[in-house]
């Protein structure tokens, strides 16, 4: 039996049928863009991440470089973010001329190092963008406290992180903006591409409404440049068909995460990760190196809620992990490495300044060290079987 990364429609098929009826009404009143559909939709999300303002639009990272504009991020602002993510957060910085400064991460939640990201700042630095990498958040209260002493103003990029908590607040929610995406691997996966952003702040929201219609207001006259950053009234209507079983298929997958760590920490030379237990890399590998430890398994802190757009691991030792990836793809196993090269490493970004791409060891190792194992919620127990057999008799080969 063979196991998907992911299989889309395991969750949409079974949805068909209300699918095709908010497509009949999308098609019958014919309002395609800005409908009825998109209003209701920014309702239904504003009030699950808890959040005044949502404003649905083309994509997470099109969420990113709005809200980038709306705060007047340009040319030669330094705009901090993790080396250690999708290329989009650090993308939509450098698409408006400004620097991408990259930050270090945490070995045990793979998400920005505040220190690293204090160390970095600079008179030029203009805003950071905390990324809650895998459905997992950042560490909110540090980063919120850093902005607020340094003046900085805060994005979060939430793209794999609608729903998800830090310490019961709505990831997405804390910054000046929020950013999520509906790409159709993200934990609300849509049918193409769409996303959110949203705020709490009255006069951000509503530049940035300005913003996504090409700065235009009142229509056709423009104070402003902006863009076409509207997401499809279709896109709404069929998401909201799915935001109302969102609970649901965010538990599901919180139960595949937890019968993987049981059943993979039984294995000899898995361990998971200790929150408790010193960041930094050079203990992290004395700690590692005690217990003979070949694989880590990801763990959520106490005082987040973890949706798991990705269960992680790290696999320990130079060439261990593309020798794992390479033996569940000959068995049939779905994995994927998120993400091989980190953001200072990319060829695009080789021109930056020295200051820009410095000091991401944790990153770098983490580019080499990391899997991603199939959590879809539709997972079934018997393809969770097979994921598990297949670690297990990689560890014993
Ligand atoms: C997916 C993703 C994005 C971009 O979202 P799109 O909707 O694909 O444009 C941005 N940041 C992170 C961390 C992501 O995972």
């Amino acid at each position: 039996m063979s196991v998907p990364l992911l299989d889309v429609n395991a969750q949409n098929i079974p949805l068909e049928s209300e699918l095709q009826a908010a497509f009949t009404r999308v098609l019958q009143h014919g309002r395609f863009i800005m409908g009825p559909e998109m209003e209701v939709f920014e309702k239904e999300i504003a009030e699950m991440v808890g959040v005044k303002h949502a404003l649905a639009v083309s994509s997470g990272t099109d969420a990113l470089l709005l809200a980038l504009m709306a705060l007047d991020i340009g040319p030669g602002d330094e705009v901090l973010c993790p080396a250690f993510t999708f290329f989009a957060t650090a993308g939509a910085v450098s698409r408006l001329g400004a620097i991408p400064v990259f930050t270090d991460i945490c070995p045990i939640c793979f998400n920005l190092d505040v220190n690293d990201a204090r160390a970095k700042i600079t008179e030029k630095t203009k805003a950071i963008i905390p990324v809650h990498l895998f459905g997992q958040s950042a560490d909110m209260d540090a980063i919120l406290a850093l902005a607020e002493e340094k003046g900085l103003r805060v994005i979060e990029d939430g793209a794999q992180a609608i729903g998800a908590e830090y310490k019961g607040r709505g990831c997405g929610s804390m910054g000046d903006f929020g950013a999520y995406s509906f790409f159709p691997s993200k934990n609300l996966g849509g049918f193409g591409d769409g996303g959110m952003l949203v705020t709490n702040d009255d006069a951000l929201a509503e530049f940035a409404r300005v913003l996504r219609v090409h700065g235009s207001k009142p229509k056709y006259y423009h104070h402003y440049v902006g863009g076409n950053f509207r997401m499809d009234t279709l896109q709404c209507a069929l998401l909201s068909v799915k935001v109302k079983r969102y609970a649901e298929y965010t538990a599901q997958r919180q139960a595949n995460a937890a019968h993987y760590t049981e059943a993979l920490s039984k294995l000899p030379g898995v361990v998971q990760a200790d929150p408790s237990h010193c960041k930094c890399l050079s203990s992290q590998d004395a700690w590692l190196a005690g217990q003979e430890a070949r694989i880590v398994l990801p763990v959520g802190y106490a005082h987040n809620t973890h949706i798991w757009n990705q269960y992680t691991l790290r696999v320990i030792g130079a060439g261990q992990r593309d020798g794992l990836r390479d033996y569940l793809q000959k068995a049939g196993i779905g994995c994927e490495i998120y993400y091989p090269l980190t953001l200072d490493q990319q060829p695009c970004f080789a021109d930056l300044p020295e200051a820009s791409l410095s000091g991401c060891e944790v990153s770098h190792r983490m580019a080499q060290e990391v899997i991603s194992l199939p959590i879809y919620g539709e997972l079934t127990e018997a393809q969770r079987l097979e994921v598990i057999a297949g670690i297990a008799s990689w560890l014993s080969a």
